[in-house]
């Protein structure tokens, strides 16, 4: 049988809306054979996702997607086949959720400021003991009718030099990969495509990345276009990197379809697999 992989997922650990059982029940639902769960900054999703797994009979690597920095952007670091109860792990996740709490005071402050009472209390509430992040602040802000979508959320309150966001300083790119590379894992550029740099900052990023021990880019994403894919696989080449494929979903009504719906990866790159 072939593999079908999808290396990039949340469950409500984080900001996805499905429980790690009912992620690995659908993902197996189709057809997906190897599922990485990696929920941002958290692995307390992963032990009830292995279970599942081995009553799915699909094989779950241990992942995470971690906050990060370079350059002084926010960029998204996935860690593959990690050890979760490794110390660079167990820190990593700690240090990462106290910042979050304090940027979530922050965000919640702001809001105030703006008329909107209520937001930290209301997405710590939504985020139910998971990750807190700007998905909870986003959903209690549509719920609440100041905004009437997600995208439309996010331009309005949560970005950059608007009223709802607050920055936060992730620890830098090199101590990302350390800590997933401590880890026993495989250090992965998530969706190298979507951050809003220049292309010749995006090559220096994906250079930077390799030097300090990183492996592998995302080529296959749940939101490229066929154009995006040659362009992410001529830099896996040109770097000399592992490609991953992951679909980055989230959510049952939105992103839905892309779960396991993910093109193939093209000829020529090393799948991240192999470095398992
Ligand atoms: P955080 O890591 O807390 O800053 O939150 C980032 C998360 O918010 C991402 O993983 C997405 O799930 C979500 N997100 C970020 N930007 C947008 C956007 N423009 N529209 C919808 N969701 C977004
Ligand atoms: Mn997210
Ligand atoms: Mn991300
Ligand atoms: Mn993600």
């Amino acid at each position: 049988m072939s593999q079908v992989f999808d290396l990039h997922t949340h469950s409500t650990a984080s900001d996805g809306i499905l429980s790690p059982e009912l992620l690995v029940e659908k993902a197996s639902h189709v057809g997906i054979n190897t599922l990485a769960l990696t929920d941002h900054d958290t692995v307390a999703g992963l032990a009830a996702a292995q279970l599942a797994a081995k009553k799915h009979n699909i094989s779950l690597i241990n992942g995470i997607e971690l906050s990060s920095q370079w350059d002084s952007k926010t960029i998204h670091i996935v860690g593959l086949n990690i050890n979760v109860n490794s110390e660079a792990i167990i820190n990593a996740t700690v240090h990462l959720n106290q910042l979050r709490e304090e940027r979530a005071i922050k965000m919640g402050e702001k809001l105030k400021k703006i008329g909107i009472h209520g937001a930290y209390e209301n997405a710590k509430r939504i985020a139910a003991g998971g990750t807190v992040t700007r998905q909870h602040f986003s959903t209690f802000l549509v719920e609440n009718g100041h905004a009437k979508n997600q995208t439309d959320v996010f331009k309005r309150y949560l970005v950059n030099n608007k009223p709802g966001y607050a920055s936060v300083e992730w620890p830098g790119l090199e101590e990302t990969i350390a800590q997933i590379n401590n880890a026993g894992g495989v250090a992965v550029i998530a969706h190298p495509l979507r951050y809003k740099i220049t292309a010749t900052k995006l090559r220096n990023m994906i250079k930077d990345f390799k030097a300090l021990g990183g492996k592998a880019i995302e080529v296959v994403t749940g939101h490229n276009q066929s154009t995006e894919i040659q362009l992410a696989t001529n830099y896996a080449k040109r770097y000399d990197v592992a490609a991953s494929v992951g679909s980055d979903f989230h959510s049952g009504n939105t992103a839905w379809g892309q779960l396991g719906k993910l093109a193939v990866l093209p000829q020529g790159l090393t799948p991240v697999w192999e470095l398992w």
